[in-house]
Protein backbone atom coordinates (compact mmCIF):
# COMPACT_ATOMS: atom_id res chain seq x y z
CA UNK A 1 0.00 0.00 0.00
CA UNK A 2 1.41 3.55 -0.91
CA UNK A 3 1.47 6.36 1.91
CA UNK A 4 1.84 9.70 0.79
CA UNK A 5 5.18 11.26 1.43
CA UNK A 6 4.81 14.13 4.05
CA UNK A 7 6.48 17.12 1.73
CA UNK A 8 5.46 19.98 -0.19
CA UNK A 9 7.83 19.16 -2.72
CA UNK A 10 6.71 17.66 -6.42
CA UNK A 11 7.43 14.29 -7.26
CA UNK A 12 6.35 11.65 -9.69
CA UNK A 13 4.72 7.94 -9.14
CA UNK A 14 3.75 5.28 -11.50
CA UNK A 15 1.37 2.69 -10.94
CA UNK A 16 2.26 0.11 -13.78
CA UNK A 17 0.73 -3.54 -14.47
CA UNK A 18 -1.04 -5.35 -17.41
CA UNK A 19 -4.42 -5.28 -18.33
CA UNK A 20 -6.81 -5.86 -15.25
CA UNK A 21 -4.34 -5.28 -12.54
CA UNK A 22 -6.50 -2.43 -10.82
CA UNK A 23 -3.89 0.31 -11.77
CA UNK A 24 -6.42 2.78 -13.12
CA UNK A 25 -8.38 2.15 -8.90
CA UNK A 26 -5.03 2.92 -7.66
CA UNK A 27 -4.82 6.03 -9.40
CA UNK A 28 -8.70 7.29 -8.39
CA UNK A 29 -7.58 5.87 -4.10
CA UNK A 30 -4.60 8.21 -4.50
CA UNK A 31 -6.41 11.11 -6.22
CA UNK A 32 -9.39 10.59 -4.15
CA UNK A 33 -6.94 11.00 -0.51
CA UNK A 34 -5.43 13.78 -2.50
CA UNK A 35 -8.57 15.46 -2.81
CA UNK A 36 -9.59 14.18 1.15
CA UNK A 37 -6.36 16.44 2.36
CA UNK A 38 -8.20 19.19 0.11
CA UNK A 39 -5.48 19.55 -2.51
CA UNK A 40 -6.32 20.13 -6.34
CA UNK A 41 -6.60 17.35 -8.37
CA UNK A 42 -7.10 16.77 -11.98
CA UNK A 43 -7.06 13.89 -13.96
CA UNK A 44 -5.94 13.88 -17.48
CA UNK A 45 -6.09 10.76 -20.15
CA UNK A 46 -5.16 10.86 -23.79
CA UNK A 47 -8.32 11.54 -26.51
CA UNK A 48 -7.85 7.99 -27.58
CA UNK A 49 -9.17 6.51 -24.70
CA UNK A 50 -12.41 6.02 -24.91
CA UNK A 51 -13.62 2.63 -24.16
CA UNK A 52 -16.26 3.61 -22.33
CA UNK A 53 -17.00 7.08 -21.89
CA UNK A 54 -15.55 10.46 -22.89
CA UNK A 55 -14.64 12.52 -20.05
CA UNK A 56 -14.60 10.32 -16.85
CA UNK A 57 -11.83 7.50 -16.56
CA UNK A 58 -13.41 4.13 -15.93
CA UNK A 59 -12.15 1.73 -14.91
CA UNK A 60 -13.24 -1.92 -14.51
CA UNK A 61 -14.94 -2.02 -11.81
CA UNK A 62 -16.98 0.99 -12.43
CA UNK A 63 -15.20 3.31 -9.99
CA UNK A 64 -14.34 6.16 -11.83
CA UNK A 65 -13.36 10.34 -11.38
CA UNK A 66 -13.63 13.02 -13.70
CA UNK A 67 -10.94 13.72 -16.66
CA UNK A 68 -9.84 15.81 -18.88
CA UNK A 69 -9.19 13.71 -22.41
CA UNK A 70 -5.85 15.69 -24.26
CA UNK A 71 -4.15 14.67 -27.57
CA UNK A 72 -0.63 15.87 -26.81
CA UNK A 73 0.77 15.95 -23.38
CA UNK A 74 2.18 19.04 -23.50
CA UNK A 75 -1.49 20.08 -23.31
CA UNK A 76 -1.33 18.87 -19.86
CA UNK A 77 0.90 22.06 -18.99
CA UNK A 78 -2.03 24.56 -19.76
CA UNK A 79 -4.24 23.07 -17.36
CA UNK A 80 -2.68 22.93 -14.08
CA UNK A 81 -2.00 26.26 -12.89
CA UNK A 82 -3.35 25.67 -9.97
CA UNK A 83 -3.63 22.25 -9.40
CA UNK A 84 -1.50 20.15 -6.75
CA UNK A 85 -1.98 16.57 -7.68
CA UNK A 86 -1.96 15.72 -11.27
CA UNK A 87 -2.90 12.05 -12.39
CA UNK A 88 -2.37 10.91 -15.86
CA UNK A 89 -3.99 7.64 -16.88
CA UNK A 90 -3.43 5.23 -19.94
CA UNK A 91 -0.07 6.86 -19.92
CA UNK A 92 1.29 4.58 -22.46
CA UNK A 93 -0.65 6.13 -25.21
CA UNK A 94 0.62 9.25 -24.71
CA UNK A 95 3.34 10.80 -27.17
CA UNK A 96 7.27 10.77 -26.15
CA UNK A 97 7.39 14.09 -24.77
CA UNK A 98 5.31 12.40 -21.57
CA UNK A 99 8.38 12.20 -19.57
CA UNK A 100 9.34 15.61 -19.89
CA UNK A 101 6.10 17.11 -19.53
CA UNK A 102 6.24 15.19 -15.89
CA UNK A 103 9.49 16.22 -14.65
CA UNK A 104 8.31 20.09 -15.32
CA UNK A 105 5.61 19.20 -13.31
CA UNK A 106 7.50 17.68 -10.40
CA UNK A 107 9.84 20.85 -10.72
CA UNK A 108 7.05 22.82 -10.35
CA UNK A 109 6.18 21.10 -7.06
CA UNK A 110 3.32 18.89 -8.26
CA UNK A 111 2.93 15.90 -7.43
CA UNK A 112 1.88 13.68 -10.43
CA UNK A 113 0.37 10.11 -10.49
CA UNK A 114 0.77 7.91 -13.37
CA UNK A 115 -1.01 5.13 -14.76
CA UNK A 116 -0.08 2.70 -17.30
CA UNK A 117 0.04 -0.38 -18.80
CA UNK A 118 4.42 -1.51 -18.37
CA UNK A 119 4.05 -4.14 -21.80
CA UNK A 120 1.99 -4.47 -24.54
CA UNK A 121 0.58 -8.00 -25.82
CA UNK A 122 3.64 -8.86 -27.17
CA UNK A 123 5.39 -8.42 -23.56
CA UNK A 124 7.27 -4.95 -24.85
CA UNK A 125 7.73 -2.15 -22.68
CA UNK A 126 4.83 0.55 -23.72
CA UNK A 127 5.18 3.85 -24.85
CA UNK A 128 7.00 5.80 -22.67
CA UNK A 129 6.44 3.63 -19.54
CA UNK A 130 9.92 2.64 -19.26
CA UNK A 131 11.20 6.28 -19.12
CA UNK A 132 8.53 7.40 -16.55
CA UNK A 133 9.09 4.30 -14.60
CA UNK A 134 12.92 5.50 -14.44
CA UNK A 135 12.59 8.89 -13.61
CA UNK A 136 10.06 8.42 -10.96
CA UNK A 137 10.67 8.46 -7.12
CA UNK A 138 8.42 5.80 -6.63
CA UNK A 139 6.99 2.46 -8.91
CA UNK A 140 4.30 0.52 -7.76
CA UNK A 141 3.76 -2.64 -10.04
CA UNK A 142 0.25 -3.97 -9.75
CA UNK A 143 -0.92 -7.26 -10.20
CA UNK A 144 -3.57 -8.75 -12.08
CA UNK A 145 -4.58 -12.80 -11.36
CA UNK A 146 -3.57 -15.19 -14.00
CA UNK A 147 -6.62 -16.60 -15.84
CA UNK A 148 -4.97 -20.39 -16.24
CA UNK A 149 -3.25 -20.97 -13.31
CA UNK A 150 -4.63 -18.56 -10.51
CA UNK A 151 -0.67 -17.28 -10.04
CA UNK A 152 0.16 -13.56 -10.03
CA UNK A 153 0.03 -11.65 -13.74
CA UNK A 154 1.92 -10.12 -15.10
CA UNK A 155 1.17 -10.12 -18.79
CA UNK A 156 -1.85 -9.03 -21.18
CA UNK A 157 -2.21 -11.92 -22.93
CA UNK A 158 -4.22 -11.41 -26.50
CA UNK A 159 -6.14 -13.89 -28.46
CA UNK A 160 -5.43 -12.27 -31.63
CA UNK A 161 -1.68 -11.11 -32.35
CA UNK A 162 -3.63 -9.18 -35.36
CA UNK A 163 -3.85 -5.23 -35.37
CA UNK A 164 -2.61 -2.69 -33.67
CA UNK A 165 -0.18 -2.47 -30.40
CA UNK A 166 -3.26 -2.71 -27.89
CA UNK A 167 -7.09 -2.85 -28.98
CA UNK A 168 -9.39 -0.96 -26.60
CA UNK A 169 -11.49 -3.77 -26.76
CA UNK A 170 -12.31 -5.81 -23.25
CA UNK A 171 -12.15 -9.24 -21.77
CA UNK A 172 -13.22 -11.08 -24.53
CA UNK A 173 -9.87 -10.25 -26.25
CA UNK A 174 -7.36 -10.27 -23.74
CA UNK A 175 -6.94 -12.03 -20.18
CA UNK A 176 -4.22 -11.70 -17.56
CA UNK A 177 -1.55 -14.61 -17.63
CA UNK A 178 2.08 -15.24 -15.38
CA UNK A 179 4.79 -15.88 -16.75
CA UNK A 180 4.52 -19.66 -17.97
CA UNK A 181 1.39 -19.25 -19.08
CA UNK A 182 2.00 -16.26 -21.18
CA UNK A 183 4.67 -18.20 -22.55
CA UNK A 184 2.85 -21.33 -23.54
CA UNK A 185 0.19 -19.13 -25.28
CA UNK A 186 2.78 -16.90 -27.36
CA UNK A 187 4.16 -20.85 -28.68
CA UNK A 188 1.03 -21.72 -29.16
CA UNK A 189 -0.25 -18.79 -31.84
CA UNK A 190 3.19 -19.40 -33.36
CA UNK A 191 2.58 -23.11 -34.13
CA UNK A 192 -0.50 -21.98 -34.92
CA UNK A 193 0.47 -19.40 -38.03
CA UNK A 194 3.15 -21.80 -38.76
CA UNK A 195 0.54 -24.32 -39.91
ZN1 LIG B 1 -0.57 -18.94 -15.07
Amino acid sequence: MFIEPKNNKGWIEVVCGSMFSGKTEELIRRVKRAKIAKLRTRIFKPKMEIRYDKVKVVSHDDNYADSFPIEHSREILKWVDDIEVVGIDEAQFFDADLPKVCNILANQNKRVIIAGLDMDFLGKPFGPMPELMALAEYVTKVHAICMQCGSVAQYSYRYSREGKQVELGEKDQYEPRCRSCYTKGMVEQEQEEDK
